[in-house]
């Protein structure tokens, strides 16, 4: 369903720089309602992070745009994703690219994000419960790579997880800010462009 407040967030995107229309149909088409608690059903489509359950949160729409865009992604990647919390960034990239691999350290959400799955009929997401800083490494090498929780130090083995021409991207924490990230490997070496600030809950280590 197309309403009022999903055109309204849509056209809130663009002007915030947003113009890959493949990110603003996947956006259009996933519906945020289903990833969110009861209580804040409303604010869906508010330009806005929410809380979830385990003091998690679901990203903000224009973050969950951007760090999509800066992924670069088509319909032949494997993408491997750390932290799939509500399930919602992992339903945007499912639409774009061939397969998504999330992982998540929260048993809990774990299992609701995947019964959203089967409800939304995403069939070529793969979940798994684990440290995603372990990654995955039965599936390597992936085209893209997205931390959707804030990382000082992204593990080396990652660098060595993509090929050429593949991309990294990850809120990295410096001194006492967040900024969005993207790395990309490019004849062996790796280069890195820094985008917004942001705010996200921290990568931890282990699983709960
Ligand atoms: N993209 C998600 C954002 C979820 S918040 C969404 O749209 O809802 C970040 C998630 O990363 C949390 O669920 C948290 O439990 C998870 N996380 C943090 N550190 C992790 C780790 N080392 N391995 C796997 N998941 C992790």
């Amino acid at each position: 369903m197309l309403d009022v407040r999903k055109i309204r967030l849509i056209l809130e995107l663009r002007e915030l720089g947003i113009n890959d229309s493949k990110v603003l149909s996947a956006i259009e088409k996933i519906p945020r309602e289903k990833f969110v608690p009861i209580n804040f059903k409303n604010q869906a489509y508010d330009n806005i992070a929410l809380p979830i359950a385990e003091n998690q949160t679901i990203s903000q729409p224009f973050v969950v745009a951007k760090m999509t865009q800066l992924l670069d992604i088509n319909k032949t990647h494997k993408v491997l994703e750390i932290g799939t919390g509500s399930g919602y960034q992992t339903s945007i990239l499912s639409l774009l690219c061939r397969r998504v691999y999330s992982i998540e350290r929260i048993k809990s959400l774990l299992t609701e994000a995947e019964n959203i799955f089967l409800d939304l009929k995403l069939t070529n997401i793969v979940t798994k419960y684990a440290d995603g800083n372990l990654g995955w490494k039965e599936q390597i090498p992936f085209d893209r790579i997205i931390f959707t929780a804030a990382t000082s130090n992204i593990p080396d083995i990652f660098f060595k997880h993509i090929d050429n021409d593949g991309i990294i991207v990850c809120p990295v924490v410096n001194q006492n800010k967040q900024s969005l990230v993207k790395y990309k490997k490019i004849d062996n070496k790796i280069t890195k462009d820094v985008y917004d600030d942001v705010v996200f809950v921290p990568n931890l280590k282990g699983v709960q």
